[in-house]
């Protein structure tokens, strides 16, 4: 299997949002948090389903799947992020990958038993708006890596047990994000994110 090292290095060549749309809180992951959270996955069989990447926005999370030999679905709401998504997967090489433009909140039908891969808005904008990608996940998965902002254990814990899941495991991740927003003032700051794999108690297809 492709090391968590090289894949991060594959992922570099990545490129972030054109224009990032605050209200939709567009941030790319950092190459070696997306290599960890996959790395992870592929270890426990979890991408030997199929992978479905929602907000996959220019699509890290979706080709770095597809790389390790996923079969892979990237949807998001922007069409401008998915466009830069396919130019990103050609550019690395990856297999193909099949792009959905929808919202979370109203979702074609994509499969049953699928493994989600997700780093939502974190809801700083919109309080909650982390919700609809849990709600879609319980819809879907049989398990899903979700990305959140530090302190939400609790609020993810309580999410899966009431749509009967559990969270399995739970590990921190740092992003060192530009500034990006006119509203940021530094000109690069740490945020310190949580990284939760929910087992839905659905079995595999
Ligand atoms: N997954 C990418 C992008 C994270 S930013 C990465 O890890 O780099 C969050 C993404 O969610 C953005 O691309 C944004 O366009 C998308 N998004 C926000 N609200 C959405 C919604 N309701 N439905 C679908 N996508 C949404």
């Amino acid at each position: 299997m492709t090391s968590r090292r090289t894949l991060a290095r594959t992922l570099e060549s990545v490129a972030d949002f054109e224009e990032p749309d605050p209200a939709l809180e567009q941030y790319l992951t950092p190459p070696e948090v997306t290599a960890h959270v996959l790395h992870f996955a592929a270890l426990r069989g979890d991408l030997d389903r199929r992978v479905v990447d929602l907000g996959t926005g220019t699509g890290t999370l979706a080709i770095g799947a597809a790389v390790l030999g996923a079969d892979v679905v990237g949807v998001d709401v922007d069409a401008s992020a998915l466009a830069r998504a396919r130019e990103n997967r050609r550019a690395v090489g990856a297999p193909p990958i099949e792009w959905v433009r929808a919202d979370v909140g109203f979702l074609p039908l994509l499969a049953d038993g699928v493994t989600v891969v997700s780093n939502p808005p974190f809801g700083a904008q919109r309080r909650g708006a982390d919700r609809p990608f849990l709600e879609a996940a319980a819809e879907l998965a049989a398990v899903s890596y979700t990305i959140h902002n530090e302190g939400s254990r609790t609020f993810v814990e309580s999410f899966a047990a009431d749509h009967g899941g559990a969270v399995s495991h739970a590990f921190r991740a740092t992003f060192e994000l530009d500034r990006r927003f006119q509203f940021h003032e530094e000109s690069s700051r740490t945020i310190e994110a949580e990284v939760f794999r929910i087992e839905w108690g659905r079995s595999d297809p």
